[in-house]
């Protein structure tokens, strides 16, 4: 999909790895994460161990696999990349695990989509460094244990409940990352202009981040799109008049919603009396997948109080209302 504002990684998002900062302290946001992370990497460097396996989780686009990357430069070892659609058979996995060199990381992206039998071997090798195989077929198949290098296992994932129990359990540092405030978009932004060489107004930047969904890959997507309109219709530079309109044409509102995102809100109005509905009936009704509303869509209207979760199914608050310009009716929303 070609939505501006979602922060799932699309083919036209390559150019923004020159943007991925290389050290811990370029790293904006995420305080808490990256507190924790650099005290963890501190000591398995002083003690000369691989770091513990670790599981990013929160919304796409936010730098998981930035910060990844980061963890295996300030260890100073090798970074793979894979996911977990691309890994198809266990055969796969270990083929991978076998060719690490010591204290590597392994960066498993989508880790909540690994099948079952892949899982069972990065178990095994999680805990104990070890794959066991099978050889043989039938009566006479046994298992052979196979040493590999000690490594580190980083997951990223969007969806951590969606992880099995086993799998979670074996990482020894979980964390979340968050939407970034604006601050700290603004930051990113400018960072990225100076870069790119894109002249940027520090209000061009603000209004760039309000409306980039607290997502550094949006807020880089729109940034980029707004440059193209200053060099058209201005004299390059972004001013936030200039970030104002291009946004309006992208029709990506004051809020950083798009028209998907509204007419989820207009039809749980309109349709539904504000709520509650369930997520199973309002995919129905606006023709989406379940799991893109909740992964994509919903997260950041629950982030801006646009809607709230009840065991009865999502309902527009007051705030949802208002944005939408729509009165609220007395015993609607919640
Ligand atoms: P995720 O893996 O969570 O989907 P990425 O790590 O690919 O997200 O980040 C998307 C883009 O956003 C990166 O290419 C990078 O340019 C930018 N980015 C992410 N986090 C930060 C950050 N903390 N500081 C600066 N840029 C960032």
């Amino acid at each position: 999909e070609d939505r501006i504002i979602t922060g799932t990684e699309n083919d036209m998002d390559t150019w923004q790895y020159s943007l991925r900062p290389k050290r811990l302290d370029e790293y904006i946001g995420q305080d808490k994460a990256k507190e924790n992370l650099a005290i963890f990497i501190k000591a398995a460097v002083s003690r000369g161990e691989a770091l513990d396996h670790v599981l990013l989780y929160g919304p796409p686009g936010l730098g998981k696999t930035t910060l990844a990357s980061i963890i295996a430069n300030e260890l100073g070892v090798n970074f793979r990349v894979t996911s977990g659609p691309a890994i198809e058979r266990s055969g796969d996995l270990a083929a991978l695990l076998t060719n690490l060199t010591e204290k590597d990381v392994l960066f498993i992206d989508e880790i909540h989509r690994l099948s079952h039998s892949v899982e069972e071997v990065l178990y095994s090798a999680m805990e104990d460094y070890a794959l066991d195989i099978i050889i043989g077929k039938g009566p006479s198949a046994r298992s052979i244990r196979l040493d590999i290098a000690p490594f580190t296992l980083i997951g990223a994932t969007t969806r951590i409940g969606a992880l099995a129990s086993p799998l979670r359990d074996r990482f020894g540092v979980i964390s979340r990352l968050e939407y970034y405030e604006p601050e700290a978009l603004v930051y990113i932004i400018k960072r990225s202009a100076e870069i790119l060489n894109i002249k940027i107004e520090d209000r061009g930047a603000a209004e760039i981040a309000r409306r980039s969904r607290g997502t550094p890959r949006v807020a880089n997507r729109l940034l980029k799109r707004v440059r193209d309109f200053a060099q058209i219709k201005g004299d390059g530079v972004i001013t936030d008049e200039i970030a104002d309109r291009s946004l309006a044409m992208l029709e990506v509102d004051k809020a950083g919603l798009d028209n998907i995102d509204r007419r989820m809100l207009m039809t749980m109005i309109e349709k539904f009396g504000g709520g509650p509905v369930g997520v199973e009936t309002l995919a129905a009704a606006i023709s989406e997948e379940r799991d893109t509303i909740e992964d994509v869509y919903e997260p950041y209207l629950l982030q801006l109080g646009f809607i709230n979760r009840t065991p009865r199914g999502r309902v527009v608050t007051t705030l949802g209302y208002k944005h939408m310009n729509i009165d609220m009716p007395n015993n609607g929303g919640q």
